[in-house]
């Protein structure tokens, strides 16, 4: 009587066992995919990742197609080990395929296709085919560069000048612009041009090669590169070199504080001064272009001709090559990028010309500082001034007061640093100073 009683006990639960285990390998679950939602090709080839999931049974196998306008091609066809009766192995719970994709084998014709995955786990449903995950990706594949079709004649630019170019592009949604050399500047739609029009402010910075390449270069969203060679020609010129003697004095007075502040600094007074002068002036100017880029008027919003500060002289003029001395050693160098003016101390200081305010607090070297985007890229920079009048999203007109001129940063008295710049690049105020200049080069440009 006993020993039935636990035979049938033992058989109960070995029937219990493979219930539980009949259900264990019918789970319904079917594998996870995880994918990009969109795939853009164009002549570069890519590698999309695909990451299966199958926490239960495991993967058991992955299939991918390429359906487009005229077939179907298959990509990929993989079975990973397992059975029916354990599932998959554990490296079939959680696997990355890596899909390469490469437009110029022949894989499909351009225009729209779709990527279909066919994904099953070991479990036995459907049959014992398993759970199945069907998965459909729109894909763009677009392997013509954007077409560029330049409309603005030959153009002389100025070693530090600037320049613009108009040009179309039909295809929509490009990133395009002006690269002289290693510098980019981006292109922007033509203020009075059609759609499609673009016109980008460029400048031949200081330091371009001669045999620099001046071209319009356009990527379209799958990334193919069109590029057009822009009719322009470099005019070469000279700057001045300088020697500025500095003295002990003066760096413990105005290098030490802004050495401290930025957490540079030496015992050694030459060693601060270049820091100050090198490493602290090269983060200023990354923020710089940070707060132009942030800003990003993309209209132009000046009229006529940039203005000088009025009653100003010049004491120092744009890219001047400066040594500094110490004790007659020279202890660091740096390109001056601006027009140094005085005038009277704690001069009003006015705005060249209309534009947003993009950045209105101290900035390292150039002390209190307004930098004022005038649209398009094009940016005016007024350093060293001892109060500021106004803030950051604020729009000036041109001669509007922004503060007044001091010595704050890297001074040695009271004076404006006065800075423009055309994308990253700064270039020679005395163009857009000029009104003739301005016309012919830039506002006529802009002009339908
Ligand atoms: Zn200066």
């Amino acid at each position: 009587m006993k020993t039935s009683f636990w035979l049938s006990m033992i058989g109960l639960a070995i029937a219990a066992v493979a219930v539980w285990f009949v259900l264990h390998r019918f789970e319904g679950q079917p594998p996870f995919v995880e994918t990009p939602d969109q795939i853009i090709l164009g002549q570069s080839p890519q590698s999309i990742q695909i990451r299966l999931q199958d926490e239960e049974s495991g993967i058991r196998s992955a299939s991918i197609r390429l359906l487009h306008g005229a077939g179907s091609v298959s990509l990929l066809e993989e079975a990973y080990p397992g059975d029916l009766l354990q599932g998959g192995l554990k490296s079939s719970k959680d696997r990355t395929l890596s899909l390469d994709l490469e437009s110029s084998s022949g894989l499909a014709p351009d225009g729209q296709a779709t990527l279909v995955l066919q994904i099953r786990d070991w479990s036995w449903r459907d049959g014992f085919a398993g759970n199945r995950t069907e998965i459909s990706i729109p894909v763009l594949i677009d392997t013509r560069p954007p077409t560029i079709d330049i409309e603005s004649g030959i153009t002389y630019v100025r070693r530090g000048g600037s320049g613009a170019a108009v040009y179309r592009i039909e295809e929509a949604d490009t990133l395009d612009g002006v690269r002289v050399g290693a510098s980019f500047f981006p292109g922007y739609p033509h203020p009075s041009g059609e759609p499609g029009q673009r016109v980008s402010i460029f400048a031949v910075p200081v330091q371009t090669q001669d045999a620099s390449n001046i071209e319009v270069v356009a990527w379209d969203l799958a990334g193919n590169e069109g590029v057009a060679r822009f009719p322009a020609k470099i005019l070469n010129r000279a700057f001045r070199e300088s020697s500025i003697s500095i003295d002990k004095n003066f760096i413990q007075r105005v290098a030490f504080p802004l050495a401290q502040e930025a957490g540079l600094g030496d015992s050694d007074p030459a060693e601060t001064f270049r820091q100050v002068n090198e490493k602290l002036r090269s983060l200023n100017e990354v923020q710089i272009r940070e707060s132009v880029v942030e800003s990003g008027q993309s209209a132009p919003l000046w009229e006529g001709a940039f203005k000088q500060l009025r009653g100003s002289k010049v004491t120092s003029r744009f890219a001047e090559d400066r040594s500094y001395t110490l004790n007659g050693e020279t202890i660091s160098k740096a390109r001056h990028y601006g027009f140094d003016l005085a005038s009277t101390a704690r001069a009003p200081i006015t705005a060249s010309a209309a534009g947003v305010v993009a950045y209105a607090s101290p900035l390292g070297i150039y002390g209190d500082c307004v930098i004022i985007d005038h649209g398009l890229g094009v940016a005016s920079l007024y350093g060293h001034l001892s109060s500021l009048d106004v803030k950051v999203g604020e729009f000036v007109e041109a001669g509007q007061i922004l503060g007044r001129s001091g010595s704050t940063g890297l001074a040695g008295g009271d004076h404006l640093h006065f800075a423009i710049l055309v994308g990253n690049e700064y270039v020679d105020p005395l163009e857009w100073w000029d009104p003739k200049w301005l016309r012919s080069h830039i506002d006529v440009r802009l002009e339908n």
